[in-house]
């Protein structure tokens, strides 16, 4: 039998655990939207990008470095280099920065660079990764494994969290399911279940979850909707032309009308929270 989570359930404690990045509060009152692209591939792209996605109300800027690529043949990320040129362009625009870690040996060097360090989904049972990230003081993003139910996610924190990090944020970002026609099966359901058995913030990946651009806008609206303290978007000043992960990738214009309509969903929510049991 699964044991029961200890520091991520909330029998530890009731209150929402709100993440505080630089005096940006994640899980507390305010909607997050962590936007750019599925990876930094040059200065100019993710200044650029950067850019845009702060003036369309991007909290905090993404981008990958190091690349869990389906093939090794494909872009593996610009590594160090890249790290360097998101830092800068979230310090030019005043946003954090989010980026994957894919090994213990590249975390200090991760963590040198972006305020939040990222485990990606197939990394959520690393254990020896996730009890590294234990270790250090920053806030982790851990996402959802495409094969783990809400419990083997939770009892992932909780290696962070026993481990002696106490930051950590949930993301759903779709599962694999017999459904082929969307990349991932993005399961909305994910939000209010995790809200019931954890005090964690959790963040929807609907770019990863559907994979498909006309997908995001009514999956994003969704996932604020069910309870969502924020959302995380691929974006590129050019979609078409990522080096990965196209077909998910929205337009700086597509993603400045989407965070006007999700923040009028998030109003909606709020003004509706009587209504809740
Ligand atoms: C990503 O966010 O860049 C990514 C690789 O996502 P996932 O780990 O969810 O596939
Ligand atoms: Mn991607």
């Amino acid at each position: 039998m699964l044991s029961r989570t200890k520091l991520a359930g909330k029998d530890f404690h009731l209150n929402k655990t709100v993440i505080d990045v630089n005096s940006l509060k994640i899980g507390g009152d305010d909607l997050i939207i962590i936007a750019g692209p599925c990876a930094v591939e040059s200065e100019k792209q993710i200044f650029e990008t950067a850019k845009l996605v702060a003036k369309g109300g991007a909290n905090i800027l993404r981008g990958g470095t190091f690349k869990p690529r389906t093939s090794p043949y494909d872009f593996q990320g610009l590594g160090e280099e890249g790290l360097r040129y998101l830092h800068d362009a979230g310090k030019a625009y005043n946003l954090r920065t989010i980026s994957e870690v894919m090994a213990i040996q590249q975390i200090d060097l991760v963590a040198k660079y972006v305020y939040i360090l990222q485990v990606g989904a197939r990394n959520m049972q690393n254990f020896d990764l996730l009890k590294a990230l234990g270790r250090i003081k920053k806030p982790v993003l851990l996402k959802r494994g495409p094969s783990a139910t809400y419990k083997d996610l939770l009892m992932a924190a909780e290696y962070i969290l026993s481990a002696g990090n106490a930051e950590v944020i949930l993301c759903e970002r779709g599962i694999r399911t017999f459904e082929t026609y969307t990349r991932n099966t993005l399961d909305i359901a994910a939000v209010p279940v995790l809200k019931e058995l954890s005090h964690l913030p959790i963040i929807v990946d609907p770019s990863h979850g559907t994979g498909k651009r006309s997908l995001i806008l009514p999956m994003a609206r969704a996932a604020v909707a069910a309870g969502a303290d924020g959302v995380m978007v691929e974006v590129h000043p050019e979609p078409d032309k990522a080096l990965s992960d196209a077909a998910q990738t929205i337009s700086p214009e597509a993603f400045s009308d989407m965070v006007v309509s999700l923040h009028a969903v998030f109003r909606a929510i709020e003004e509706n929270r009587h209504c809740e049991p």
